[in-house]
C-alpha cells in the first residue's frame, strides 16, 4: 500500500505538493468515492483511482532541460491565456510539468519531469539546489550593497540564507551580476534586488546545481542524460 498522493506523483501527475492540493480540493477518487484526506494509502494494483475523471496509469519517467525565453509563465495552464513552456514541447506524450518556476519575465533553463519525486527533491529547500543567474540591473550598486545581498537581506516572507554574489560589468546605466542562491523563493532574485534599489531588468537562469545551457538555443530542449539523472537524484 503506497500514500496516494505519492502514488500520484510516482505517476507522473504532478510534484508530490501539488498532487496533495489535487486531493484536497476534491479531484482525486479512488474506487469512485471522492478521498480528500491526504494520509490515504492505495493499492496500486487493485485500486482504480481517477483524478479529474481521468484514470491513472503509471507513464514512463522522463526529464527535459528547457531553454525558457521571455514571455512564457511556467505553469501547464494559465487562467490569463498567456503562454506556457508546455506550448514549446513538440511530440511529448508524458505529462510533463516544470520543477520550480521562473517568472514570465525571465528566461533560462528550467527541468520538466512527469517525475514528482525528483521534482520534489529538487525543489526541496532542505535539498540546497544552487541556482546561478544573471542579471541586468539599473545603476551600479556599491559594494556594501553586493555584500548585503551576500549575507542575507530582510524580505517580507523573511531573511535570504547567504548568497554568491559578483558584479560582471557595468555601464553608465546598468550592471551586470552573476547572483548564486539555493533558496526558490516567488521573485526572489528580483526582491532582493528591489531591496538594495537597484530594480532588475533582464534576469536569465543559467545554470541549476551541475546542469547548463550550453549548446540549447533559446526555446529549444533537450532529455537529459541517464548520468544527469543520475547525478540529480
Ligand atoms: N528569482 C526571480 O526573481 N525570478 C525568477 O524567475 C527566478 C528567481
Amino acid at each position: 500500500m503506497e500514500r496516494l498522493q505519492k502514488y500520484m506523483a510516482a505517476c507522473g501527475v504532478a510534484s508530490r505538493r501539488k498532487c496533495e492540493e489535487l486531493i484536497e480540493s476534491g479531484q482525486v477518487t479512488v474506487n469512485g468515492q471522492t478521498i480528500t484526506e491526504l494520509g490515504f494509502r492505495v493499492d496500486p494494483i487493485m485500486d482504480l483511482i481517477h483524478v479529474n475523471g481521468q484514470p491513472l496509469h503509471k507513464e514512463n519517467k522522463k526529464y527535459i532541460m528547457l531553454h525558457k525565453p521571455r514571455g512564457y509563465v511556467t505553469t501547464v495552464t494559465d487562467p490569463q491565456n498567456r503562454k506556457t513552456v508546455i506550448d514549446l514541447l513538440d511530440n511529448i506524450e508524458e505529462r510533463l510539468f516544470p520543477v520550480g518556476r521562473l517568472d514570465y519575465d525571465t528566461s533560462g533553463l528550467l527541468l520538466l519531469t512527469n517525475d514528482g519525486d525528483l521534482a520534489y527533491k529538487l525543489t526541496h529547500p532542505s535539498f540546497e539546489l544552487e541556482k546561478e543567474y544573471v542579471a541586468k540591473v539599473l545603476g551600479k550598486p556599491h559594494e556594501n550593497a553586493l555584500n548585503a545581498l551576500r549575507k542575507g537581506v530582510m524580505l517580507e516572507d523573511g531573511i535570504t540564507a547567504p548568497a554568491k554574489v559578483e558584479l560582471l560589468e557595468c555601464d553608465a546605466n546598468f550592471s551586470k551580476i552573476k547572483i548564486i542562491i539555493h533558496e526558490g523563493r516567488n521573485r526572489q532574485v528580483r526582491r532582493m534586488f528591489d531591496y538594495i534599489k537597484h530594480p532588475v531588468r533582464r534576469l536569465m537562469r543559467e545554470k541549476v546545481g551541475f546542469l547548463t545551457l550550453e549548446g540549447l538555443d533559446i526555446g529549444n530542449y533537450r532529455d537529459l542524460t541517464s548520468e544527469e539523472v543520475t547525478r540529480l537524484f
